[in-house]
């Protein structure tokens, strides 16, 4: 029952299709909080330990340093954004069957554009679209995509074109200025933070329902679904605390809230995020703690306590909670399946 609770949203997918690689720009005109690079290997594992022997000549210990999350994929932080577009094309790597690639969440930051005529193709966007940093420097949009939203259509519920787009613009700068229809339309724009999913069937989180592969909870007592029989006890399905499932100050819905925030303010992977913001003991979460605090109180501490991530720097040795966490998670429990959430179209497009 407490496995699981606040599940890791799937991995990218790794050979499927080809991996998407994105670079760092070269000239300081956007920032990014760190060039980081992921090695994957399709079906197998990624260990550093195989990496390293492939890449040591070419990129030395004071210009990358590995960080391992799974046992899928392999994490490198670089120590420039040159390092970073080298390392992402090393051909010894791609002989030796592994992916190197820059993922769109770590060269891009996902913002809504309002107001775009859902007449109005993607392509079209992409083409017609530019954003400029405050000193007047364009900035590139490395990707569109169009949002959808429900509506019902004689009872039944249709995704319909929105009349806003999700853009990534390169670099973390806060909102530049964009630009539609060769400069003419001047756009609103608004960070993306991706929502957190919950399932309808589980109540576990980063999934739905459809994909869901666990039996039916009953959202009151959070034990196998029943009908024959009262609840004994009220427990959130969601995380097991002493609150009702559908409650907004489940402590794992915050954190869940919190990790998406992190991901989309500070360029991480779920997995960096996860860290920044672990799993809190149980008996830290009843609902009577929780309702009496500032829900967004983690989210203030961000700001202070957030690691630096390197930059400029060698890259700090991995943390100490690294292996902490690893105890708890099992490494292959997501094994099979590879869909990535954040850069997975389907997922994107949709409004909830
Ligand atoms: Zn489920
Ligand atoms: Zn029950
Ligand atoms: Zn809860």
């Amino acid at each position: 029952m407490t496995e699981n609770t606040g599940g890791k949203p799937p991995e990218p997918l790794v050979g499927k299709k080809p991996i998407e690689s994105y670079e760092y720009r070269l000239d300081n005109v956007v920032k990014y909080p760190g060039y980081k690079v992921v090695i994957a290997k399709e079906g197998e594992t990624a260990s550093p330990f195989d990496i390293k022997p492939l890449i040591k000549d070419n990129f030395k210990s004071t210009d990358i340093r590995f960080k391992s999350y799974n046992r899928r994929r392999t994490t490198v932080f670089c120590n420039s954004a040159k390092i970073a577009n080298e390392l992402a094309k090393d051909t010894k790597l791609r002989e030796a069957g592994f992916n190197a690639y820059i993922p769109l969440y770590y060269a891009a930051t996902a913002h809504i554009v309002w107001n775009v005529d859902p007449r109005k193709s993607e392509e079209w966007i992409l083409n017609n679209i530019t954003a400029k940093s405050p000193t007047g420097a364009n900035i590139k949009i490395l990707k569109v995509f169009r949002m959808k939203r429900k509506i019902l259509k004689d009872g039944t519920p249709e995704w319909i074109d929105a009349n806003r787009v999700k853009v990534y613009i390169e670099g973390q700068d806060d909102v530049p200025n964009v630009l539609l229809d060769d400069g003419y339309i001047m756009c609103d724009t608004s960070r993306f933070v991706r929502k957190f999913q919950q399932c309808n069937n589980c109540f576990k989180f980063n999934h739905t329902a459809k994909t869901c592969k666990k039996g039916k909870i009953c959202k009151s007592c959070g034990c196998d679904f029943h009908t024959d029989s009262p609840c004994q006890s009220q427990k959130c399905a969601g995380c097991g605390g002493t609150h009702p499932t559908a409650s907004p100050n489940c402590p794992e819905k915050l954190r869940q809230r919190n990790i998406n925030e992190a991901m989309s303010k500070n360029m991480l992977s779920w997995d960096e995020a996860n860290e920044v913001f672990p799993k809190k003991k149980r008996t830290a979460s009843t609902y009577a703690s929780v309702a009496s605090n500032n829900p967004f109180a983690i989210l203030q501490d961000l700001e202070d306590d957030f690691p630096a991530l390197p930059t400029h720097e060698p890259p700090p040795p991995p943390p100490p909670s690294v292996s902490t966490q690893n105890k708890r998670k099992p490494l292959l429990r997501r094994r099979g399946n590879s869909r990535g959430i954040q850069t997975r179209p389907s997922e994107e497009r949709k409004e909830s």
